[in-house]
């Protein structure tokens, strides 16, 4: 199993587990006695398990995202949502199917928080190869010479003329190619 496919079984485990997160915390709060009435047992049990399913999901997928200043405010909203939305899953005494509907918010703050990551945390692939073809500029500033950042284009041999540092062929390739993925990472 590659590690991307364990990371969505991992979310697809997260539907159980949390309608079995949701009574084992509520029967352990009135075991307890913590919380008050019946609702705001429930209420805590929500958040309990909005904010597990948050962490397990941010946890492991956190190593694949290339974390930029917008995507970490972006992702700090959604979980806002994601948290918010069990309130609106508090009681309505008046209006027996709105409470049903309420009871289903933290569903829609959980998909929320998915499919938003997913869309957040994807890397634009156009907009790191917007460039087209790598250019000459691109290949100029990428193979240099490490030691004295001397431009090694057009040599016929891979010794830098400047301070005589020598590699191999693919040494100066995975160099260049490092250096080019690096300027255009988003
Ligand atoms: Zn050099």
């Amino acid at each position: 199993m590659s590690p991307d496919a364990a990371r969505l079984t991992i979310g697809l485990a997260l539907v159980p587990l949390c309608l079995g997160l949701t009574l084992f915390t509520v029967v352990t709060l009135e075991f307890l006695d913590i919380g008050g009435n019946t609702d705001w047992r429930f209420l805590i049990a929500l958040e309990v398990v909005t904010l597990t399913a948050l962490l397990t999901w941010l946890l492991a997928w956190r190593g694949r995202v290339r974390w930029t200043r917008p995507r970490i405010w972006m992702t700090a909203l959604l979980a806002g949502v994601a948290l918010v939305a069990p309130i609106a899953g508090l009681p309505y005494p008046a209006s027996s199917h709105l409470q049903t509907l309420g009871d289903m918010t933290i569903l829609l703050g959980l998909s929320i928080w998915m499919i938003g990551t997913a869309l957040v945390w994807r890397d634009n692939k156009s907009a790191a190869r917007s460039a087209g073809p790598i250019s000459q500029d691109e290949l100029q500033s990428a193979i240099r010479c490490p030691t004295c950042d001397y431009p090694l284009i057009g040599l016929r041999q891979v010794v830098c003329p400047e301070c005589g540092w020598t590699a191999t062929v693919d040494e100066v390739v995975r160099r260049a190619i490092d250096q080019i993925t690096e300027t255009q990472g988003v």
